[in-house]
C-alpha cells in the first residue's frame, strides 16, 4: 500500500481560511514525485463540538468538520462546520462547478458553516447535498430550519447556486463521477453517517461522530424489532467496513479513555487504533478534537499513542487545518 503524501497548505493562494500556526513545511513525503496522485484530502475544519478562536489553539485550528476532496476531478466536501466557509471561497476561486456534500449528520457543528459556504452565491454552480434519509424531516427541512428567522436574515430560498437534497438509505453506494462512495450508519445520537470514498484504488474513510465500541445504543429510528445488542453489533460492523483496507481513516477521537462518557456518542484514540489493526488501515487521523485541546495537548496525545499506533502497525496523525494529503 503506498503510503500519502502530506503537505501543508498554508502558502497555497487558495487557502483563505484561519490557518495560523501550522508548519510551513512537509509533514510527510513518501509519495514517488513521478507518481499522479487521484485523491487529494483537504481539512478546513478539525474541531468538534463548537469552534474555538484561541491562540493556543490555532496551531490546529478551531473550525468545525469540513474536508475537502478532489477525486479524480469531482470535487467533494464532507460536512459543513464552520471549516466550509475557507473550502467554499477556494472552490469558487477555482471556478468549480458541481459540488456534492457528503453530510455526516446534521448536529450544528457539521452544519453551521453552510448559511456562509460561497458557491451558494454563484448562480452556475449546482451543490448537491447528500445524507441519511432522516424518518421525520426532509434535510431541505432541516436546512431550511438553521436558516429561517429568528436565526438568520437569509433565508435558504435566497441561495443562488442550484441546490439538490439526495437522501439515502444505510448501505447505499453511488458513484460521484468515476467516485465510488458507500453510506452506513454509526452509533451516535440522531441520524449519524459514514463515508467511504474510493477512488483510483484509493480509499479515504470518514468514521465521524460515533461511539465505535460503547455498549449504549445511541441512533434513533432503527428497527424496533431487533434486539439492541444486535443493532449495535451491526453499527459497529458498519464501521468496520467503511475502515477496511483504508489509506486514510478520519476519525472521532474526541475523548481520552479518562474522559469518556458512555452518553456522548463519541470515541477514543484506542477503539480506532483497534479498528484499524483489524481492518488492515495504513492510518488514522485523529479528528473531532475536543474543543478545550490546545495544540500541546494534541502534541502530547500523539506521543501518547505512538508506539500504540507502531503495535498495530498504523500510521498515527492529528488532522490540522490547512494539511493536504495526497493519495
Ligand atoms: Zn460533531
Ligand atoms: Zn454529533
Amino acid at each position: 500500500m503506498q503510503l500519502p503524501q502530506v503537505l501543508v497548505k498554508s502558502e497555497d493562494p487558495f487557502y483563505i481560511g484561519g490557518h495560523l500556526g501550522a508548519p510551513k513545511i512537509p509533514i510527510i513525503d513518501h509519495h514517488p514525485t513521478d507518481a499522479t496522485p487521484t485523491m487529494k484530502i483537504l481539512f478546513w475544519g478539525v474541531r468538534g463540538s463548537f469552534p474555538v478562536a484561541e491562540a493556543h489553539a490555532a496551531g490546529y485550528g478551531g473550525n468545525t468538520p469540513c474536508l475537502e476532496i478532489d477525486a479524480a476531478g469531482q470535487s467533494i466536501v464532507i460536512d459543513a462546520g464552520t471549516g466550509i466557509r475557507g473550502a467554499g471561497q477556494a472552490l469558487v476561486a477555482r471556478g468549480v462547478q458541481q459540488i456534492d456534500l457528503l453530510l455526516s449528520h446534521a448536529h450544528w457543528d457539521h452544519i453551521q458553516g453552510f448559511p456562509y459556504f460561497a458557491p451558494l452565491d454563484e448562480e452556475s454552480v449546482t451543490v448537491r447535498v447528500h445524507s441519511l434519509r432522516h424518518p421525520t424531516q426532509s434535510l431541505n427541512e432541516i436546512f431550511s430550519g438553521q436558516q429561517q428567522a429568528p436565526f438568520s436574515t437569509r433565508p435558504l430560498e435566497e441561495v443562488r447556486a442550484k441546490l439538490e437534497f439526495i437522501e439515502h438509505e444505510d448501505g447505499d453506494e453511488f458513484d460521484l463521477g468515476e467516485t465510488k462512495v458507500t453510506c452506513r450508519r454509526l452509533n451516535h445520537p440522531g441520524i449519524a453517517a459514514g463515508y467511504r470514498v474510493e477512488s483510483g484504488g484509493h480509499v479515504l474513510a470518514y468514521i465521524c461522530d460515533t461511539d465505535l465500541d460503547g455498549e449504549v445504543l445511541h441512533a434513533e429510528g432503527l428497527d424496533e424489532t431487533v434486539e439492541k445488542a444486535d443493532l449495535l453489533q451491526q453499527l459497529r460492523q458498519n464501521a468496520r467496513d467503511l475502515g477496511h483496507s483504508a489509506d486514510l481513516l478520519v476519525c472521532d477521537t474526541f475523548f481520552l479513555p479518562e474522559e469518556y462518557e458512555p452518553l456522548w456518542g463519541h470515541s477514543c484514540p484506542d477503539e480506532f487504533l483497534r479498528l484499524a489493526g483489524q481492518v488492515d488501515a495504513a492510518g488514522i487521523w485523529l479528528f473531532h478534537h475536543r474543543p478545550g485541546r490546545a495544540d500541546s495537548d494534541m502534541d502530547g496525545i500523539l506521543e501518547r499513542y505512538r508506539s500504540a499506533a507502531a503495535a498495530e502497525g498504523v500510521q498515527l496523525h492529528a488532522a490540522r487545518e490547512g494539511v493536504e494529503v495526497s493519495l
